[in-house]
């Protein structure tokens, strides 16, 4: 057995037991890479929703009292698990999902630096006093945990969208219900089982697999359930918004992108072209900060092009197992069809599409990486997410005008511009209408550092000292009649 195939468990995690599914309740997840069937993982009904639901509310009552130093050891435990069995999730991750091997490894450190961040930050979600302009009384705030919180994840970041949220609601005392995206169950069931290694084994975190519609509904629809945390597109988001007003929950959304990235004429064409490829291809483009639409200024434009592609031929296609290469499969045959309309709507419309032929694929989920030059803004390659290898790239003449074009999207999670210029860097910073501005880098992200995005983009944020707020409540106390002094 590979390292991998002990953490592959074909059964939900809940209350603190495995619970396998009968044969007609579960889906078979196969390597995108070469279409290998890997096992299979149940899909719950809704009895076996309810219970998960039951579980979870019935172990808030214990978990929300628990001492923050008891929450931080499990988490660090949690976070330890996964440290020590990083190459065999990173193994398991590329099999499932396909990414290349060294990024599935920087997925392992990345989601298990969540754990490690919030166990911390679970000391410190501390109230305030409030002045009292009666010397008789004395305010106050206190930081609760809101309840059960119901979390989906999507397939593309199978580790690190789920401990984002879970490591931040189990710190702030919260328990959790998983539904993870079909395509990657096996990723978010190897995390409950280091959960349970970790002392989390008594329904703080629930592995609830199956469809997201039935479990998004069914959630929604319970009062008992006070958060829903989404990531995923932004069309179930909304729909996520409209079903959980029934019961007015917390809600935090992380959604689509759309995100610009803008090389200005005084920008280092290395350090641009470097960063712009690293924006463009991590995960095979399916990122939702991936830079979507690329802006080169007019006089390094077509150097930039030759350069960016010259790279992108490059790098190496095939299995992530394959140390060597840097671009794995796509999620899906439907998103290889995807990136091929889109990449003919532009060529219809007059860009010109660079890169390797499609005959060089060398499976039918893999997506040779293209470059669409001279695009406009009335392509759909501007203005839908790619979520593939497919680049973007279209000269400008003028700050202003590009700043008004980057913003002009429903999307405002992630930008990025090139520049050495202080002036231009901050009113890049103050004109980009999006939740996150990467300066000359695209190595943005952290446990550190607030993750969300405006517009249709999300709502709340991710991570950072605000990452726990989701899961809080303010309760605000007054206390009277006290003597003055
Ligand atoms: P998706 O279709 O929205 O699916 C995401 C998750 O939602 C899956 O677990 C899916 O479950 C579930 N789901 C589907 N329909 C649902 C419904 N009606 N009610 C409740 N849940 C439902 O998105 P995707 O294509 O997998 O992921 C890519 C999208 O995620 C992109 O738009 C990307 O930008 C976004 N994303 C955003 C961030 C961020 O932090 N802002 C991070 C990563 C990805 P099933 O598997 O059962 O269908």
């Amino acid at each position: 057995m590979s390292d991998y195939q002990a953490f592959m468990h074909e059964a939900a995690y809940i209350g603190g037991q495995w619970i396998e599914s009968g044969a007609e309740e579960r889906n078979a997840i196969h390597d995108p890479a070469n279409g290998e069937l890997l096992g299979h993982v149940p899909a719950l009904g809704e009895q076996q929703m309810d219970s998960a639901i039951e579980a979870a509310v019935t172990a808030f009552e214990q978990w929300r009292h628990t001492s923050p130093s008891t929450r931080a050891a499990k988490l660090k435990a949690w976070y330890d698990g996964m440290q020590n069995n990083r190459e065999a999730l990173a193994r398991l991750m590329t099999r499932e999902q396909g990414k290349p091997i060294n990024e599935a490894r920087g997925e392992v450190d990345y989601a298990s630096s969540f754990l490690d961040w919030f166990a911390e930050e679970a000391r410190r979600a501390d109230g305030k006093t409030i002045p009292a302009e009666d010397p008789t009384k004395a305010l106050g705030t206190i930081e609760e945990p809101v309840g059960v919180a119901a979390i989906i994840t999507p397939w593309n970041f199978p580790l690190a969208m789920i401990t984002r949220k879970v490591g931040a609601a189990v710190a702030a005392g919260c328990t959790t219900l998983v539904n993870p995206a079909t395509e990657t169950t096996f990723c978010a069931l190897a995390l409950a089982d280091l959960a349970e290694k970790a002392g989390l084994d008594n329904g703080e975190v629930n592995v609830v697999p199956g469809s997201g519609k039935q479990f998004g509904e069914r959630v929604c629809n319970d009062h008992r359930v006070r958060a829903l945390s989404f990531t995923g597109s932004t069309e179930v988001g909304r729909k996520l918004l409209e079903q959980s007003a029934a019961t007015v929950k917390n809600n935090a959304m992380e959604l689509g992108g759309n995100a610009p990235l803008i090389v200005c004429e005084d920008a280092d064409l290395d350090t641009a072209v470097e960063g712009a490829i690293a924006a463009k291809f991590q995960t095979t483009g399916q990122d939702c900060i991936a830079a979507n639409r690329i802006f080169v200024h007019r006089s390094m434009y077509e150097a930039f092009v030759e350069r960016f592609v010259e790279k992108m031929n490059a790098m190496p296609v095939g299995h992530g197992l394959d140390e060597a290469n840097e671009i794995g499969p796509l999620i899906h045959a439907d998103a290889v069809d995807k990136a091929q309309s889109l990449v003919d709507d532009a060529r219809n419309h007059g860009a010109r599409i660079l890169g390797r032929d499609q005959s060089q694929a060398p499976g039918e989920n893999f997506f040779m990486p293209t470059v669409v030059a001279d695009f406009t803004p009335k392509m759909r390659v501007a203005a839908e997410e790619q979520f593939a290898p497919v680049a973007p790239i279209t000269p400008f003449d003028d700050d202003a005008a590009v700043i008004a074009e980057a913003n002009d999207t429903i999307y405002g999670l992630a930008s990025y511009v090139f520049t050495p210029n202080d002036a231009r860097i901050r009113q890049y910073i103050r004109g980009l209408d999006y939740g996150m501005v990467g300066v000359n880098t695209m190595d943005i992200t952290g446990p550190h550092v607030p993750f969300g995005g405006v517009k249709q983009s999300g709502l709340g944020r991710e991570g950072g000292h605000v990452g726990m707020s989701e899961y809080l409540e303010t309760k605000y106390y007054c206390l009277g009649n006290l003597p003055e002094a």
